[in-house]
């Protein structure tokens, strides 16, 4: 119970945060094609991934979560964009769990803060200083 009330905590500070701050990026927050998602995927995945298998990215209407539509990725090898979320900071956000974690505590945001500033184009002090704010160091 305890750790299910810390993961629900994570991804409510997780959540907000994207909505709220890290929102202000253009590059990562344009609406793209699923074309266009996959063959970014496709270099992440191959600059990140290993041997491992690269998840199958799909474009559905989501899950719903506190009344909005979210992306999620499943068993590491399913990827799925909700249509108001196709776009790069998403997608990374699903990339770090098909690399990682499912949930988002420390050890996600270390890997998903490293991935957005390598691929999404946020600056480094800037995601620090964020991850600071929950006791993480990048
Ligand atoms: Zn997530």
């Amino acid at each position: 119970m305890r750790a299910r009330y810390r993961n629900a905590k994570d991804t409510r500070w997780l959540y907000r945060l994207e909505d709220r701050t890290l929102k202000y990026n253009r590059f990562a927050n344009a609406d793209r094609p699923m074309d266009e998602l996959r063959k970014i995927a496709d270099r992440v995945w191959a600059a990140e991934g290993g041997s491992r298998r690269k998840p199958t990215i799909r474009g559905t209407d989501g899950v719903r979560y506190g009344g909005k539509q979210y992306s999620f990725c499943s068993g590491f090898t399913d990827i799925v964009l909700a249509r108001a979320q196709r776009n790069v900071l998403v997608l990374l956000h699903e990339l770090s769990h098909a690399l990682g974690p499912c949930v988002h505590g420390a050890k996600f945001i270390k890997l998903y803060f490293r991935l957005l500033h390598k691929w999404g184009g946020y600056n480094r002090p800037f995601l620090q200083s964020v991850a600071a704010e929950r006791g993480i160091a990048l």
